[in-house]
């Protein structure tokens, strides 16, 4: 599975030749400082460092060190700044060749005037208002795909953002590598859960590619009970047994490992599967892949590649905080003014988004034709979460991000033996869901409390594809003018 330990983010200070030896000295000092106040940063993700890199003072220099950039296998992105001013000409040859995720921090060394001290040689040294003012200058007229963050680099807003934005360029660089196992095809007549595998490489890197699910029956034959021992006493430990039928759990144990081990061989991510085909197999992977999930592994169902490949992706995001999961709209309460949606799946949801001990248990499931599938039954925690869905639109990606509030379960639900959250969208039911089956969203989603919209936002200009939030603002009127004429734009792209 991937999982990168260590993501480097290289900052890059502009400056010329221009003001002498000692100016660029201090440019190159003040430099240093900054990378490592961002370096502590408290929202520096997990695996992540700042390094400081040269201060670049010519069209060769800039150059080169974007090519280090694209050719170094641990530099997840780059983060530039003009601490003085640095001539933008000099960048042109060097950007237009980066190929890694690109911030631009806009920030100045001292948050102060000097009020007694400033002179013009202090005001040559500490102009990143004029600098970065150059700098914005040539990336606007590049159309370079970039954040920008503005304000003091010690504030806590700036490195929020900055740290927000690594988690978006790990998500880019874990797109770049992910290896997707489908076993079976799609659900039979489901038109949301297709889409076009080849441009999904071209825009993300994904390489989705099926195995039959009779090799996968074959493995699990192959798994030996010891194993199952081991991975049955981590159930144990994770997880209440609240059953007899101990057999049907070490079945899901067999899975899980045989699952497990096709995606290690094929060096895969993330995974997906379909009730319809279960040949060779006497249950639906239901704990088996919720545990696989809360390992960091993607998960699809019925043939969902696209959902299996984001759940990894944004899981591996926010890995340090792990909570994410695949979901599906189910069913609503309607009551007037507390409208809520009831989110679940047949049995697969992720247990890093229990609010408290889940329990493994065995009951029938109507579809698939196979035995009673163990499964994991839990309630999802409250709190502030976003549902994150891709869609295949045609001729385009389209990534939307809804806002959403999860609650505490308002009702208890004793005869649906499932894994389920509760939450209100923004702005309410009524309007995000409209908004939501407007924009053609999918029943599939990947419920995140960790991830943010912005997140999302920023990783989707990184893969170049088209992005809708759905926020408390949203109304149908503008969205429907914002669908229309993106429509229009991205046919011109
Ligand atoms: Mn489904």
């Amino acid at each position: 599975m991937i999982d990168f330990k260590n993501n480097e983010f290289w900052f890059v200070v502009g400056s010329q030749y221009l003001y002498g030896e000692a100016t660029l000295r201090q440019v190159a000092n003040d430099a240093e400082k900054i990378a490592a106040g961002l370096g502590a940063s408290e929202f520096l993700p997990a695996d992540c460092k700042i390094v400081c890199k040269q201060v670049v003072k010519t069209a060769e220099e800039i150059t080169r060190i974007v090519k280090e950039a694209n050719y170094n296998d641990d530099c997840a992105g780059i983060i530039v700044w003009m601490h003085t001013f640095s001539p933008s000409k000099m960048w042109i040859n060097g950007l237009s060749l980066l190929q890694k995720p690109y911030l631009h921090l806009h920030t100045q060394f001292g948050r102060n005037i000097p009020d007694l001290e400033i002179d013009m040689d202090f005001m040559n040294l500490h102009q990143s208002a004029h600098g970065d003012r150059e700098h914005g200058f040539i990336d606007a007229r590049m159309r370079s795909a970039r954040k920008i963050v503005v304000g003091y680099w010690q504030d806590e807003p700036v490195r929020q953002k900055i740290g927000s934005w690594m988690r978006s360029a790990i998500g880019f660089r874990v797109s770049k590598r992910l290896k997707v196992v489908r076993f079976g095809d799609n659900m039979r007549e489901v038109a949301v859960t297709e889409g076009d595998k080849v441009e999904a490489q071209l825009k993300f890197g994904w390489q989705v590619n099926t195995w039959p699910v009779g090799s996968l029956a074959e493995e699990i034959s192959k798994v030996a009970e010891p194993e199952v021992d081991d991975l049955f006493k981590d159930y144990e430990n994770s997880y209440e047994v609240n059953t007899d039928d101990i057999e049907s759990v070490r079945y899901q144990a067999k899975m899980e490992i045989a699952i497990k081990r096709i995606l290690e061989r094929e060096g895969a991510s993330a995974f997906c599967n379909t009730f319809q085909d279960l040949y060779g197999m006497d249950q639906l992977p239901g704990l088996a892949s919720q545990h696989l999930m809360s390992l960091g592994y993607g998960f699809g169902a019925e043939g969902d590649w696209k959902i299996s490949a984001l759940t990894h992706i944004v899981k591996q995001m926010t890995k340090d905080r792990s909570d994410a999961s695949f979901m599906e709209d189910y069913t609503y309460d309607l009551e007037p003014g507390k409208e809520l949606c009831l989110g679940a799946h047949m049995l697969e949801v992720c247990p890093s988004i229990a609010s408290g001990k889940a329990k493994i248990e065995v009951h029938p499931l109507g579809i698939g034709d196979r035995n009673p599938p163990a499964r994991l039954v839990f309630e999802g925690k409250a709190g502030k979460a976003v549902l994150i869905t891709l869609i295949d639109i045609g001729g385009r990606f389209r990534l939307i991000v809804h806002d959403v509030e999860a609650v505490t379960p308002t009702l208890k639900m004793p005869s649906l033996p499932v894994a389920r959250v509760m939450w209100r969208p923004e702005p309410d039911l009524l309007v995000g869901t409209h908004c939501w089956i407007l924009a053609g969203g999918a029943h599939h989603s990947v419920l995140s409390y960790s991830a943010t919209a912005e997140m999302m936002e920023d990783w989707a200009e990184m893969m170049g594809i088209e992005f809708v939030h759905i926020t408390k603002d949203t109304t149908v009127e503008n969205l429907k003018q914002q669908l229309f004429f993106s429509d229009l734009a991205w046919k011109l792209k």
